[in-house]
């Protein structure tokens, strides 16, 4: 069972007031409050650690090429990847899409098919639209019937020889409905096409096994999981993530680079130039440990609580 008033304590910004009354947030589902575990993380990062990661040779950079490499496998092991370097860490779950739309445009050719869900985030709706301009491909999109949940006979009459990727929320930001994922992932398989989950809605919920899933890629933002913003996670089977080109030309993403050839890195440095958010990689395994203290059936049996309440006052009143 959950604690609530221990839990608030973990929050500091719980104690502050607005317009002279205790803060009551329920903006969870846009960004999640920040446990003082992960404020404490990011504060131990900047003073006393802060430097680049995997090129220094000093003690403060191999410090936090430590810390950053750990924090990777924290994800790992969170959603049950088979190999750490199948995590990309990124800016977040607009940009993991992003990523892998620019990956599909080398790939994808006129008059293939990706097929979307009507209950989409706009960022797993543009990117796809900009790939279609790109590439000729078409882009079909799974109706949704009234009670909020996606025409699945519909969706068997649109995978076919020609598509190539699927893309669908595991639970939709608009309604909170819970995809039939195994479902989605199972007919697109038989067609041998692609499936990306955007686990945004779904990670706060559910801990996904993205390999008893079998799916291919899966994206997640930090912010909505008691981590900091700017930061997030990318999985893709190690066969995708060396099929994709890389999205972005930099440092850190190149083995060897002269004028002539440049080889890429290896996994999962392909998929990160530059320098990332270091200090927000920390402190997203930071937050998934906090989340997992708690643990997640504790959460989802508390939220159910907390439906049941607030559906009797709302159908009451
Ligand atoms: C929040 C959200 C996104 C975008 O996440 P960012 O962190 O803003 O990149 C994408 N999809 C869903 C379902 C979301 O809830």
């Amino acid at each position: 069972m959950i604690n609530v008033d221990k839990i608030r304590e973990d929050f500091p910004i719980l104690k502050r007031t607005v317009h002279g009354k205790r803060l009551v947030y329920f903006d969870n589902a846009a960004t999640s409050q920040t446990p003082q575990i992960v404020i404490d993380t990011i504060v131990d990062y900047y003073s006393n650690y802060n430097s680049n990661i995997h090129r220094g040779v000093h003690t403060l950079s191999q410090e936090a090429t430590d810390k950053y490499e750990e924090a990777r496998i924290k994800v790992q092991h969170h959603f049950n990847a088979k190999e750490a370097y199948e995590i990309i860490l990124t800016s977040g779950t607009t940009n993991s899409i992003n990523i892998i739309a620019a990956g599909f445009a080398s790939i994808l050719q006129k008059g293939d098919e990706i097929i979307v869900s009507a209950l989409e985030h706009h960022s797993n709706i543009v990117p796809w639209q900009m790939l279609c301009e790109k590439t000729g491909t078409i882009l079909k999109v799974i109706p949704m019937l009234e009670d909020g949940s996606l025409n699945m006979d519909a969706y068997h009459d649109l995978v076919n020889e020609k598509t190539k990727l699927v893309f669908c929320n595991h639970v939709s930001n608009a309604l909170g409905t819970v995809n039939p994922v195994e479902e989605i992932i199972a007919k697109a398989h038989a067609f041998n096409a692609a499936v990306l989950l955007d686990g945004a809605q779904a990670t706060p919920h559910i801990k996904p096994d993205v390999q008893a899933l079998d799916v291919d890629f899966y994206v997640a933002s930090a912010h909505k999981l008691c981590g900091p913003t700017g930061v997030g996670m990318l999985y893709g089977k190690e066969k995708w993530l060396q099929k994709l080109p890389p999205y972005e030309g930099g440092g850190e993403m190149i083995a060897t680079v002269s004028f002539e050839k440049t080889t890429y890195a290896g996994l999962p440095h392909k998929f990160e130039a530059g320098t990332p958010n270091i200090c927000g990689g920390i402190a997203f395994g930071a937050g998934l440990d906090y989340m997992n203290a708690v643990g997640f059936d504790n959460i989802a049996s508390y939220e159910h609580e907390l439906l049941e309440y607030g559906t009797q006052r709302v159908v009451k009143n």
